[in-house]
């Protein structure tokens, strides 16, 4: 599904005429959050705009993105300004930035730029592809529709939204459009091993133990095809590891041979669940999360429950995955 021209027109237009920009991601954002945040907020400030972008608590130390460009317009949730135009990118319903409240219910225009199947429509313009791989590949071929102008800084950042979120050209959403938009940047000066140096090579050995520890103690379970893998609160503490860490940790699960679904329960310190789910099969995990309050694409989704013991989430997640799998279309 493409998007329409009208769409993208009137996005355009929202942006020629605004001064002041905020733009946010998603709660615990990841590779394609951050790097089509900064990906547009570079653009924008080429552009001549104020601009300001944020994340919904908590913040945690951007890590492995710390190399991007553009932190300089980061500003804590607490922070944000009045502004008249919030654009969201990778947020597939307004829940997802439930937390940046400052700005809801005022005069403002929502620009919505995303690639969820579920998305709800939520912008005053909705900029929406599940057909692409990421926001960020959206936002290299759709740049010159918003009158933006891509440079070489917010290549680096579109191509880090592309490479996390089609794990590294390798997951089904990789299209010859996805390895074609990634030749561009890297033709447009984008350092691939750069990149990888930074993505995907810049792990601590406390982290490194803490898969060890996670993959020591994964469990198959057959007859559901389900592997599952879990992190405690207590687990984070002596290992030292943030959220934002483990972002790939789930990769390593979905390595077995012959699964169907991978899934990683961590420990909130609100005490509930993050249950993060990978699907190598017909079963829709898209679908598994939305019944559970999240949401997702049908091969990676993920979902907060509300179980805050590990061994009730798992509970709950074999009883939605027997009833999809015996529901697969309804
Ligand atoms: P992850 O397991 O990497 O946190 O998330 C996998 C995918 O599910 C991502 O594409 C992400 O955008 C989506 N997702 C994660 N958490 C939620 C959630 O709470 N609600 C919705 N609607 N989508 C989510
Ligand atoms: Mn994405």
């Amino acid at each position: 599904m493409a998007i329409e021209s009208s769409e993208v027109e009137k996005a355009a237009a929202l942006i020629k005429d605004c001064k002041e920009v905020l733009v946010v991601a998603h709660e615990y954002p990841d590779g394609d959050a951050v790097g089509s945040m900064m990906g547009i907020s570079l653009m924008l400030e080429k552009a001549g705009k104020k601009v300001h972008c944020s994340w919904p608590e908590p913040i945690e130390s951007p890590g492995r993105y710390c190399f991007l460009p553009g932190w300089h317009m980061f500003v804590m949730p607490a922070e944000i300004p009045d502004v008249q135009l919030v654009i969201a990118v990778d947020c597939s319903s307004i829940e997802r930035i439930k937390g940046i409240k400052r700005w809801l219910g005022k005069d403002i225009k929502i620009i919505n730029i995303d690639h969820h199947p579920d998305n709800t429509f939520f912008g005053h313009v909705n900029l929406v592809n599940p057909g692409a791989s990421a926001v960020a590949e959206i936002l290299y071929l759709g740049a010159g529709g918003l009158g933006l102008d891509l440079g070489e800084e917010a290549a680096l950042c579109l191509y880090v939204g592309i490479l996390t979120d089609t794990g590294r050209f390798q997951f089904s959403n990789t299209s010859d459009t996805t390895l074609r938009v990634a030749s561009e940047m890297v033709g447009m000066g984008v350092d691939p091993n750069l990149v990888y140096q930074n993505v995907y090579q810049s792990d601590s050995l406390q982290y490194l133990r803490l898969c060890g520890h996670v993959l020591s103690n994964a469990v198959f379970e057959e007859d559901l095809g389900l592997i599952h893998g879990s992190v405690t609160r207590e687990e984070m503490k002596h290992w030292n590891v943030s959220m934002d860490e483990m972002e790939d940790l789930i990769d390593y699960l979905r390595a077995l041979k012959g699964h169907r679904i991978a899934a990683l329960f961590k420990e909130l310190e609100s005490g509930r669940t993050r249950v993060s789910l990978r699907s190598k099969s017909e079963l829709d995990v898209g679908k598994i999360a939305r019944l559970l309050g999240g949401g997702g694409h049908r091969a990676a989704a993920a979902y907060t429950s509300e179980k805050n013991r590990i061994d009730e989430a798992l509970a709950e997640l074999r009883r939605e995955i027997a009833e999809v799998g015996r529901n697969p279309g309804g």
